[in-house]
């Protein structure tokens, strides 16, 4: 579940604004691969700092490039994972951070 403090972040225009032009500059720097593995495409926009209630005004933490990095969906979800000691592997978080169900093939 998307953490309630973050919602009206993750839907501001000012967050659609910075994801997008992050995305456009890692797309000049290397196509927008992903910054972890480097082999796949990026999928998520990813704060290294976390965005937490005490942060979430706070644009030095929220819209800066230096805490982004682009993620392809395995990368994220391996971070995320870790974060929350699960090894499920039919689960993934969306952008938002909501848990999904992969549906089978
Ligand atoms: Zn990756």
């Amino acid at each position: 579940m998307a953490k309630d403090y973050a919602k009206g972040f993750y839907k501001s225009q000012a967050w659609q604004r910075c994801r997008a032009a992050f995305i456009s500059e890692r797309e000049t720097i290397d196509g927008g691969l992903c910054q972890h593995c480097g082999r796949k495409r990026g999928y998520i926009v990813d704060h290294i700092v976390e965005i937490e209630p005490g942060n979430v005004n706070d644009p030095e933490i929220t819209l800066n490039h230096d805490n982004l990095q682009y993620l392809c969906l395995e990368c994220h979800n391996t971070k995320t994972f870790q974060k929350h000691k699960s090894t499920r592997d039919d689960l993934f978080f969306d952008a938002e951070g909501n848990i999904n169900k992969i549906s089978p093939p």
